[in-house]
């Protein structure tokens, strides 16, 4: 069997065309336009660059945004003094601090002292607590890509044997959250992997679904699955000149059903649920219940 392959890059510019046209309506209707705002504290090459196609992706949607560059040596009372300020800027709808912080600032006091509401990566714990509970309001941008992938490539979460190897903040513990919920689109039973699993080959072979972020370059071989496995792979790895996934893509996608390749697949939705989220914001704080979609 040769994988379907399930093509991020493709399905997120369907997304942001989707979400341009609604951007286009906030402003004809409610004269309304969702503003976000991106903190970028140091130099980091990576953070730079995916800051950068944040901004891209708000000019090409028609998203106010404003990017705040921060010298490495700015204080944490600082960066707070800053997302106090964007919390109460009314043409800012959603804040993103770019991660990592330097070593010097509390990651966790700066993400906490988020307003719930602009919170658009989701990282906020009164919005993963609302995600867990199943009454999500803002979810983490990469998982809830992940999510979409799988509706718009039809594939079947309910009942389905999912294993979730990483068990991050920002992406294995909710993308885990968001599958077993009672939901459409979920209700599926979720195992997570991580360095303390005892024989991860034993799970990641039940997978119907296996979802990798590991942060460990093809950790995920042939041998580690079954024929027919939908595999999302989430991994950025810089290996020699390029990037490869957590997942052998040469010889999972033999195996596999279907298969996120790497680049162009879950990255590219990250970007556009941070902007379907920013929308989501704008609406919010201007008391639009109008769905774009749920
Ligand atoms: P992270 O914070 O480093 O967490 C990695 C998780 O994987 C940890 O829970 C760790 O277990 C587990 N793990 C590591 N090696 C393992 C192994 N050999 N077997 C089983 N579990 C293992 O990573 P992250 O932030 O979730 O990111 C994961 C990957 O996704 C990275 O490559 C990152 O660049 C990428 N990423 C991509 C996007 C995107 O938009 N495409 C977004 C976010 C992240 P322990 O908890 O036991 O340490």
């Amino acid at each position: 069997m040769s994988a379907m392959i399930i093509k991020g890059s493709e399905i997120a510019k369907q997304i942001r065309e989707e979400l341009k046209h609604e951007v286009e309506e906030l402003k004809k209707k409610y004269n309304l336009i969702p503003g976000l705002a991106t903190i970028l504290v140091g130099e980091d090459m990576a953070s730079k660059v995916y800051v950068g196609a944040k901004e891209k992706a708000c000019r090409e949607l028609g998203i106010y945004s404003e990017r705040i560059d921060l010298q490495y040596d700015t204080t944490e009372a600082e960066l707070l003094a800053l997302v106090e300020k964007l919390n109460k800027d009314e043409k800012i709808h959603g804040i993103l601090v770019q991660l990592p912080l330097p070593r010097h600032i509390n990651k966790t006091n700066v993400l906490y002292a988020i307003d719930p509401k602009k919170d658009v990566d989701g990282f906020h714990p009164v919005n993963i607590g609302k995600l867990v509970l199943g009454d999500p309001e803002f979810l983490p941008c990469t998982s809830l890509g992940i999510l979409e992938l799988l509706i718009r490539s039809g594939i079947e979460t309910e009942g389905a044997e999912v294993v979730v190897v990483g068990r991050s903040n920002i992406v294995g513990k909710p993308i885990a959250n968001m599958l077993f919920q009672k939901k459409k689109g979920a209700n599926a039973t979720v195992t997570v992997c991580h360095t303390g699993t005892k024989n991860i080959t034993s799970h990641t072979r039940r997978a119907d679904i296996l979802i990798v972020a590991a942060g460990k370059p093809k950790a995920i071989t042939a041998a580690m699955v079954k024929e027919g496995v939908v595999v999302i792979d989430v991994g950025v790895n810089r290996l020699g000149s390029g990037l490869v996934g957590d997942v052998d893509f040469d010889s999972v996608k033999e195996k596999a059903r279907a298969i996120t390749p790497v680049p162009g697949g879950v990255g590219p939705m990250t970007i556009a649920m941070l902007m379907y989220n920013t929308i989501k914001a704008a609406k919010m704080a201007a008391g639009i219940k109008e769905k774009i979609k749920e």
